[in-house]
């Protein structure tokens, strides 16, 4: 794969660019691979580029039933933290965000992942409460996080109303600094081109339709739009769609699927310089390089795979945004989405080996996954390469919804993303 430097692009420009080969060409499977892939999202496509580059494995499909970066990775919000609560959490996302830094330079492919800080605001006792009982817990876990007050919040983000008398008065904020956004589709697009230089193979428009078993139970292949492939080991990273595809293998998974619908304003010029994000509200908002506005919601209260969500969930974002920024009450918003998020009982990831040997998970990443893309990748990658968990991923193992060791994160945070 040629490498994009100064160089290469001077010579190139030279060329009319004519000399840059296939990011990732179209393949047609082959009979068979040491490791598939199903799911072309940042999470699947991260976890093949892993397992060619860091692990030795290098005979990978990714198989994606649509065009890969199109399901949850090219719908979100993009924001990146790692101040959660517990200490599995903390630690499971903290391994992501050390890998953000620096993957544009491994990739040679630009992220933008942007350190812009993630600003949590307080609006009554509770929130106080709980967020300094974060920031207390993150730093005994090493995680950057720091109370503001009104006023330093206010500096931190300018276009915040502090004043006493708003509908939802900012009494204290939480920061983390390392947080910010990155941008979602190079970050597939990144990891596919890496992948695809250590001989993956990505298969777009093929979707798995049925996980095929031996008679001991393990998996043998998967059954797809283009016939059978084989391979002994299966790493299914399917977000929204996992029940589903877990279903083929005989698996019922503890996930219910919601929609959750984001929006972006007209484009304006820079005003929101960080993330900022209110629970009690439900409504959290950053600014793109293009200019717009990037407003997330939440999820719809039913389950559905119709990847559009309810209106009055964006008539509520909106207000809710209007509320602490009264600034924007006339922005006009360009376009609006939503994406199908697959949520556990406790709100944390399943991520490990399932009760079929050669069957790997990842999943139930819910309203908050990008941020853990490289890490998730990476431990998936891992868990697969070794047929055993890393320690930071072991907690998060199928089993703990028959043992009761759960990972609140639902009671810690209202919204999760
Ligand atoms: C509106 C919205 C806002 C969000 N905001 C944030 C945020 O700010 N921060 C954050 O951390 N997270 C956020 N998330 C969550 C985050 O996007 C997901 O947790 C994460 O992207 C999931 O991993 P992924 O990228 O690999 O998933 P996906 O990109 O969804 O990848 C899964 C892939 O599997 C494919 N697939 C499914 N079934 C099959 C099959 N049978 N055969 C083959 N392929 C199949 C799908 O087509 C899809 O491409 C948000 C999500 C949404 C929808």
């Amino acid at each position: 794969m040629k490498r994009f430097s100064g160089l290469n692009l001077f010579a190139e420009a030279l060329r009319g660019h004519t000399g840059w080969p296939e990011h990732w060409p179209d393949k047609e499977p082959k009979k068979a691979y040491d490791v598939i892939i199903v799911g072309a999202g940042g999470h699947g496509l991260g976890a093949a580029y892993y397992l060619a580059s860091k692990y030795g494995v290098r005979n990978v499909a990714v198989i994606e039933k649509g065009w890969l970066g199109g399901g949850n990775a090219g719908r979100n919000t993009t924001i990146i933290r790692s101040n959660y609560l517990y200490d599995e959490s903390a630690h499971l996302f903290d391994h992501a965000v050390k890998l953000w830094d620096g993957l544009s330079q491994e990739l040679n492919y630009n992220v933008m992942y942007s350190k812009r800080g993630v600003l949590m605001l307080a609006h009554n006792v509770h929130d106080v409460q709980s967020f300094k009982r974060h920031i207390h817990a993150n730093r005994l876990n090493g995680v950057d996080n720091e109370w503001l007050t009104p006023e330093e919040c206010k500096a931190y983000c300018p276009p915040l109303d502090i004043s006493p008398n708003a509908r939802h008065p900012v009494i204290g904020g939480a920061l983390q600094r390392r947080g910010g956004i990155a941008r979602h589709d190079s970050v597939a697009w990144g990891y596919a081109r890496g992948a695809v230089a250590h001989g993956v193979d990505i298969i777009q428009n093929c979707a798995v339709t049925g996980i095929r078993r031996g008679p001991d139970g393990a998996v043998l292949g998967v059954e797809t739009e283009k016939g059978f492939i084989g391979a002994k080991k299966v790493g299914v990273s399917a977000a929204g769609n996992t029940s589903v595809v877990m279903k083929m293998a005989g698996l019922d998974f503890p996930l219910e699927s919601y929609p959750l619908q984001a929006l972006v304003s007209e484009p304006v010029k820079p005003i929101v310089p960080c993330v900022v994000m209110s629970n009690t509200v439900h409504a959290y908002i950053s600014q793109s390089d293009k200019g717009e506005l990037v407003i997330g919601a939440g999820t719809d209260q039913y389950v559905s795979y119709s990847q559009r969500g309810a209106l009055h969930i964006l008539e509520h974002t909106l207000a809710a945004i209007c509320e602490i920024m009264p600034i924007f009450t006339r922005m006009r918003m360009l376009r609006s989405w939503g994406g199908i998020v697959d949520v556990t009982p406790d709100r944390s990831p399943i991520l490990g080996k399932t009760p079929v040997p050669g069957l790997y998970v990842n999943c139930g990443w819910g309203t908050g996954g990008f941020k853990a893309t490289p890490g998730a990748a990476d431990l998936l990658a891992y868990t697969i390469a070794h047929d055993a968990p890393h320690a930071i991923n072991a907690p998060f193992h199928l089993d703990r919804f028959r043992t009761g060791r759960l990972i609140d994160e639902a009671a810690a945070a209202a919204v999760a993303h």
